[in-house]
């Protein structure tokens, strides 16, 4: 088999088992197209089925197949019906002899045959390239355009492919998603010789296929960062939310060498986000994940490395070093620390939610799922601004919104700005004193059982699609025993550490903490981790950078 430049994404295939007229077919199809199409040649039907899958998995196209009839092992009509399966667009031609004439008629019911062609073609000006020209013409004139991104292939109520489709999404990778029961999503489980029934299949821009990948995998085969370069750094940042990011861009700009470690997606809560209306600098709102490429590409920019699928799992202290430790048994060492983990959603404990998470519903992923609501009846479970935010967000693609609040009003729980902007908007309704206490259906959500918080009342309603967005928690059970925390988990820092006058349990220095230091001298905190943090995208990057100057101290004063 043989083939042309890789940059030309549109191809013809033409196959015989004998070479001598392989060849010559593909000469003269170069002659004339070679300019504009790969000319892809092979000498047995398995092998033009093995190129035409490659050639789909990578989002290439293919616009015209010439196949032999009289071929061993296959012939040319039961390959050019595989063929169908994989480009059922392109266009289809038989080569055939005088005396299989017959079988060559019978071809145009079996495959839909566009044209068969008698051997030998030549003069090629006069029998083989008119032919091909007419069904060129044809071709283009369909919508045929080649797909270079990332393809998953997924189930819409399947928990991982959602999970996937978040993990691209707030990695601001882009991709293409088929759903496995549509002809083109079966077309490509067909060409990576997928079953379909372990799903997603995530199909990399180079066309290797992925069946239900790890988010690490999936993180080192569509070109994201997850390995330190280095074992010692002067600071490691853990947490890629905007403390985080904040930090690593100080950090790096400030010539620290630094590395930040994020557990999924860099943007933390603020990723999530369908537009922040109160950051400074943008009057007319940003999206989490604009904010969130920009200040990525800007610490990476300034020489900060930033390593996502990477979750820390513990933190040590060996003498003047401070390392971190990651699931897979490895570590890293540094000078410094800043923890930045913020906050994670709170579950809600109703009966069938659990098992119904990812299958219509979400905690707080409301961007990518935003198609899913498209003419849906929708229910978002919070009174916080950032279910305010997800309602307006979704009333667009969805044909009503209905906010479920369990205290009498949002004005004590949301920001002016948000409840006027909801009350101006036709499809979004308000509950108050409501509360979700079961959730029902068999693969997806069917149904949900509401609760009148006042009288008690109950009801049954239907619906496939719920968003809770009901608060939020640390997750630093990890460093129990090594930095002091508050009651709820929030790691204490500076002056709270020492608010009775002494200095913290096991601290050794003549020094108090610094104002984010933490329990642990040349660990800091920054954002909403921190106990008694403010819970806002510029109070994180402020701390984020905040906390870098402290750094610089404690370096000179070691
Ligand atoms: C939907 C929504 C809308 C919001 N809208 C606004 C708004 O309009 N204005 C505003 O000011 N604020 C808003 N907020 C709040 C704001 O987003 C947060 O205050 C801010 O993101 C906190 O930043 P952070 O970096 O401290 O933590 P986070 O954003 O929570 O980021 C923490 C990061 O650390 C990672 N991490 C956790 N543990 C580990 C570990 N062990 N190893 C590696 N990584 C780890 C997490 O995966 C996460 O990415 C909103 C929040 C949400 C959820």
């Amino acid at each position: 088999m043989t083939e042309q430049p890789e940059t030309i994404r549109t191809a013809m295939i033409t196959v015989d088992d004998d070479p001598g007229v392989s060849r010559a077919v593909a000469r003269d199809l170069r002659r004339r197209y070679g300019q504009r199409y790969r000319i892809v040649r092979a000498e047995s039907g398995a092998d033009a089925l093995e190129a035409l899958r490659q050639m789909k998995l990578r989002g290439d196209l293919v616009a015209v197949i010439l196949a032999d009839y009289r071929m061993p092992e296959m012939n040319g009509i039961e390959f050019l019906e595989r063929a169908m399966d994989i480009y059922p667009g392109a266009r289809r031609i038989l080569l055939t002899a005088y005396a299989d004439t017959g079988a060559a008629i019978d071809a145009i019911n079996v495959v839909d045959l566009d044209h068969y062609l008698l051997k030998p073609w030549d003069p090629p000006e006069e029998k083989l390239y008119p032919v091909i020209d007419a069904l060129l013409d044809a071709w283009l004139t369909s919508d045929h355009r080649p797909v270079p991104e990332t393809k998953v292939v997924g189930h819409r109520w399947s928990a991982r492919c959602s999970e996937v489709r978040e993990f691209l999404a707030r990695n601001q990778v882009p991709y293409r998603w088929y759903n496995s029961d549509e002809p083109e999503g079966q077309r490509l489980l067909e060409a990576a010789q997928a079953d379909g029934l372990s799903l997603p299949l995530v199909i990399t821009p180079a066309g290797d296929p992925l069946v239900e990948p790890s988010d690490a995998e999936l993180a080192s085969r569509v070109g994201l960062a997850t390995t330190p370069s280095k074992d010692f750094y002067d600071l490691i940042v853990i947490g890629g939310g905007p403390a985080g990011l904040g930090a690593a861009v100080y950090g790096a700009s400030e010539g620290l060498r630094t590395v930040l470690l994020e557990r999924t997606a860099t943007g933390g809560q603020a990723g999530q986000s369908s537009r922040i209306e109160n950051y400074l600098g943008f009057p007319d709102g940003v999206s989490g994940a604009q904010l969130t490429d920009r200040a990525r590409r800007q610490a990476a920019k300034f020489g900060a490395e930033v390593l996502t699928t990477r979750e820390v799992i513990a933190l040590d202290v060996c003498g003047s070093a401070r390392r971190v430790r990651f699931a897979d048994g490895t570590s890293i060492d540094a000078h410094t620390i800043i923890l930045a983990t913020g906050v994670t959603y709170r579950r809600l404990a109703a009966p069938g939610l659990d098992g119904l998470t990812g299958r219509g519903v979400y905690y707080g992923s409301a961007l990518t799922e935003a198609s899913a609501c498209l003419d849906q009846d929708i229910y978002v479970v919070g009174g916080a601004n950032s279910a305010g935010q997800a309602a307006v967000y979704l009333a667009r693609h969805a044909k009503s919104v209905t906010i479920l609040v369990r205290g009498p009003s949002l004005e004590r729980s949301m920001s002016y700005y948000l409840i006027k902007q909801i009350a101006d908007i036709p499809n979004i309704s308000v509950r108050t004193c409501t509360e979700v206490i079961e959730a029902g259906g068999e693969d997806h959500l069917e149904s949900l059982t509401l609760r009148n918080t006042a009288t008690g009342a109950t009801e049954t309603a239907d619906a496939q699609l719920l968003f809770l967005f009901i608060g939020a928690a640390p997750l630093t059970d990890w460093l129990d025993g090594v930095v002091v925390r508050d009651s709820a988990g929030f790691v204490m820092a500076g002056p709270d550490l020492a608010a009775d006058g002494d200095r913290p349990r096991g601290w050794e220095l003549d020094r108090m903490p610094y104002h984010l230091e933490t329990s642990v001298p040349g660990v800091f905190v920054a954002g909403d981790a921190r106990s008694e943090s403010a819970k806002r995208v510029a109070s994180a990057v402020g701390e984020g950078a905040l906390a870098v100057m402290l750094v610089h101290r404690y370096l000179e004063k070691r």
